[in-house]
């Protein structure tokens, strides 16, 4: 029992090392899973610091391994940490820190891109989506083949407030290939504004907290890795839905280097390409000279606003995918040439 005045505070005992666990349990990095594991505990602190006060929270840890953080976690005075580990041979060693925390770890052998975790923490953590973000947090450090994918998914999910975010504005500290770390981040007119960066920032405050040297990872991958923590905003810079704005984003960004009328011609179908450009970027009040880097999060605002009207005038519109016109007239192209072969057999 804590002395009267005093929180009481959880430390786990003295455990084997990582670094003895892996050897213990022959927990090898498995390369082409894209294994790296922080042994260090210092860093792995540093990383749980950044996530902000967990203190009685609840924490969604995705693809601890050996759990380096997730030792980090569970020592830093929280309520309940829930892990979701793909590889099996992790399990016996999270284990062992489970019986050392008792009732404070729970293990599911699991995959992160299909885990539920809307239905895993209790009902009572939901928090209106304007309060402050909920006692729930998800950190991790995963392989960037999956990182990636995993925020485009949450990021939606920020959109629709399902998922993790059923909970309100759930905070997410995550470690990414430090480019990415860099696009997630980078602000207008910065040579890494991408596609990531406006549907971070649409959604989430992003912040690159700090950046991991590759060295200090085994294996030691071929880049450094930044940390980055998401607090979803209280209210989005673009209030459409997420499939359009990733719609008007990812043609945009398409011809990166080109002044932005060319990318986002691309909404549009050949025969009213020019014309209905020209209207989008007149509605919006957006320079069509300007490349996709230069673009703010308003001026995203203003041709997201007005292509939802355009979709709304034309209900076709919206699934038109310039590819597919592409791929369409690639194989037309092939089959005048197929039958341009018969006549010539024919002949
Ligand atoms: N978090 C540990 C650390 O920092 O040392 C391990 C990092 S290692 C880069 C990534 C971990 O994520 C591995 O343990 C791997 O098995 C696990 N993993 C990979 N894909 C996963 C998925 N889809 N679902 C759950 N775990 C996954």
């Amino acid at each position: 029992m804590a002395a009267p005045g005093k929180l009481s505070t959880f430390r786990l005992p003295p455990l084997p090392t990582i670094r003895e666990i892996i050897k213990l349990f022959r927990l090898q990095a498995v390369k082409q899973l894209s294994q790296n594991f922080l042994l260090d505990l210092r860093l792995t602190d540093k990383i749980v610091r950044k996530a902000g006060d967990l203190t009685n929270a609840y924490v969604y840890e995705v693809g601890p391994g050996p759990g380096g953080i997730t030792r980090s976690i569970l020592n830093a005075n929280v309520a309940k940490l829930l892990v979701v580990e793909k590889d099996t041979r992790f399990i016996p060693g999270l284990q062992m820190l489970s019986d050392a925390a008792p009732g404070k770890l729970r293990i599911v052998h699991g995959d992160v891109l299909t885990f539920k975790i809307e239905k895993a923490f209790p009902a009572n953590l939901k928090r209106p989506w304007e309060d402050e973000p909920p006692s729930v947090h998800i950190i991790g450090n995963l392989p960037f083949s999956v990182s990636t994918p995993l925020i485009i998914k949450w990021l939606e999910n920020i959109s629709c407030r399902n998922g993790p975010f059923t909970y309100g504005r759930t905070q997410m500290t995550l470690t990414f290939q430090k480019e990415v770390a860099e696009r997630l981040t980078a602000s207008t007119g910065s040579k890494q504004r991408s596609r990531l960066s406006v549907m971070a920032q649409y959604l989430c405050g992003v912040q690159h907290v700090f950046t991991i040297p590759g060295r200090a990872f085994v294996p030691k991958p071929q880049v450094d890795v930044g940390v980055v923590h998401f607090t979803p905003l209280r209210q989005p810079k673009i209030e459409q839905p997420f499939k359009l704005v990733e719609k008007v984003v990812q043609n945009t960004f398409q011809f990166r280097r080109k002044r932005c009328y060319r990318g986002l011609g691309m909404l549009f179908p050949e025969a009213q390409r020019v014309e209905s450009t020209g209207r989008l970027l007149r509605l919006a009040d957006v320079d069509p000279t300007l490349r996709p880097s230069q673009l703010s999060l308003s001026h995203f605002k203003s041709l997201c606003d007005v292509y939802r009207m355009m979709c709304d005038e034309d209900p076709h519109l919206f699934a038109y995918n310039f590819r597919e016109e592409l791929k369409q007239s690639k194989s037309n192209t092939q089959e005048d040439e197929d039958e341009d072969d018969e006549e010539t057999h024919a002949l």
